[in-house]
């Protein structure tokens, strides 16, 4: 973070401005809309702010810049034209421990003011850290579009009726659904058609009607193998509304950056020396704990729930308990490993089905039905095969497939890591052997795997000869 977002609190403090131009009219403006004591020092000042002076507004100071200017000042703001003038300001202002801001000039300010969108007050403020003004202003007109101007009376609304509002909703999972109803509800709506009256009547009429217990309930998200764009909406509108997030060891912390800001975040993967079903009951349990209290629960996993997630036994487990719950499928591993390595699952002529396969600890306790596996004309995608891809390949071969058979093994796909390793089952111990294969890693095999030495687009793809190409 290069600069620490702050809102200040200038009614009654002293500002100084130097400067008598049109930029330090701009910014004496929004200061005296803040309610700032503004005193302008320069040479020479416009009209404008001659006229503000004799109506009382600012004060003031003309001459050349005397360092005692800064003395009463909380902030000061340099807006003169000869950058020697405000690099000596700027020094002092240093030295004297006063934030400061030299008009476009980052490098000499302490602080500075971001473009905003006032729906007073409600404000919402956009900084680029002062290297691209431009983006924080285009970012604005969009935000000013998207923000009725009617939400500023909506904040205002709320802000009065704070104090009923915590006295009548004391718990704070009503009091949080009461603050949806108000910005989502009629209130909003009589906003917006200019019916202020109307508007406070409704909230004032909700506000007496006595509310339900608090209702939870579980919603089972997919999370998506890891680039927070495959996140559905509904995933992330999941996220934002939620209480408490338990999540997998799989889901990555960009994700989980996405989340409301006071959600409790629980990490429920597997524990060092835990078996898979203690784990499990410990998830089973807390999902339950926590909507029973009236919470709303995102149970968040790696790729889709039901792929190989245990989503199934969660859910099961809930409607033991009468526990409501929604479920939000997310793109699976292979599906989406499969499409950022350039493989199409089913391209026509290669393949007419595609399998989703778990190789976890079938090796030990193999159940899988190789023969038809061997199969020609299908893709199979092995989800937990990491420490057995050797094997796999070998499996493969002596129940009828074809040694020639080409494969994709793709490492931390759609993440910024990924790599897509690729060849035969011929090669493939060889490839395994050389390249130190991280988890998660998903291993397809089938003709369609060879189309990623054409059709690669995103990361690393190391090809069959083993030259890493970006
Ligand atoms: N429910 C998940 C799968 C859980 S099993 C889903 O639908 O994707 C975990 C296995 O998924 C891993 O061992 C790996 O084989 C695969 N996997 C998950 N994320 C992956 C990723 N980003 N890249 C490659 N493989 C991944």
């Amino acid at each position: 973070m290069a600069l620490f977002p702050l809102f200040a609190d200038l009614k009654g403090k002293s500002v100084l401005v130097v400067g008598g131009g049109a930029v330090a009219e701009r910014k004496i403006a929004s200061l005296l809309n803040a309610g700032a004591l503004v005193r302008a020092g320069a040479p020479e000042f416009s009209d404008t702010l001659r006229q503000w002076a004799a109506q009382g507004r600012i004060a003031l100071i003309e001459g050349g810049f005397q360092p005692e200017w800064l003395d009463e000042a909380w902030l000061i703001i340099a807006a003169t034209d000869d950058r020697a003038v405000n690099r000596h300001i700027a020094t002092l202002a240093e030295q004297a421990r006063r934030f400061i801001n030299v008009v476009d000039d980052p490098e000499l300010s302490s602080f500075q003011m971001p473009s905003i969108v006032d729906r007073s007050p409600l404000m919402i403020a956009v900084s680029s850290s002062g290297s691209a003004p431009v983006l924080a202003r285009r970012i604005r007109e969009r935000l000013e579009s998207l923000f009725d101007h009617s939400l500023g009376a909506l904040a205002a609304l709320a802000e009065k009726h704070r104090a009923a509002i915590k006295r009548l909703r004391p718990n704070l999972n009503q009091r949080r659904q009461f603050y949806d109803w108000l910005l989502d509800g009629p209130v909003a709506g009589a906003l917006r058609t200019q019916q202020p009256q109307l508007a406070e009547q409704l909230l004032e009429a909700e506000l007496e009607r006595r509310p339900g217990a608090p209702v939870g309930k579980v919603t089972l998200v997919g999370a998506g193998p890891g680039d927070p764009g495959l996140l559905t909406l509904k995933a992330l509108r999941a996220l934002n509304e939620a209480d408490v997030i338990l999540y997998d060891r799989l889901v990555s912390g960009e994700i989980r950056a996405l989340a409301r800001r006071d959600a409790t975040q629980i990490s429920v993967g597997k524990t060092p020396g835990e078996d898979h079903d203690a784990t499990q009951k410990r998830i089973h349990t807390l999902m339950v704990e926590h909507a029973r209290a009236g919470q709303r629960v995102v149970r968040l996993k790696g790729g889709d729930a039901f792929i190989f997630g245990r989503g199934g036994e969660e859910l099961e487990f809930l409607r033991s308990h009468d526990v409501p719950y929604e479920v939000v499928p997310g793109i699976t591993a292979a599906i989406a490993c499969a499409a950022y390595a350039g493989i199409p699952l089913t391209h026509r002529g290669f393949a007419q089905s595609v399998r989703f396969i778990t190789a976890h600890s079938a090796k030990e306790n193999d159940a899988l039905d190789w023969h038809s596996l061997a199969d020609e004309k299908q893709t199979l995608a092995f989800y937990m095969g990491v420490s057995q891809m050797h094997w796999l390949a070998g499996q493969l071969v002596s129940h009828g497939r074809s040694i020639d058979t080409p494969f994709a093994l793709v490492e931390n796909g759609t993440r910024d890591t990924q790599r897509v390793l690729n060849g035969t089952l011929r090669n493939l111990p060889d490839v395994v052997a050389k390249n130190n294969i991280q988890t998660p890693s998903m291993l397809l095999v089938g003709e369609v795997a060879a189309l990623t030495n054409t059709l690669h687009w995103f990361g690393t793809h190391v090809p069959p000869d083993g030259s890493a190409a970006p």
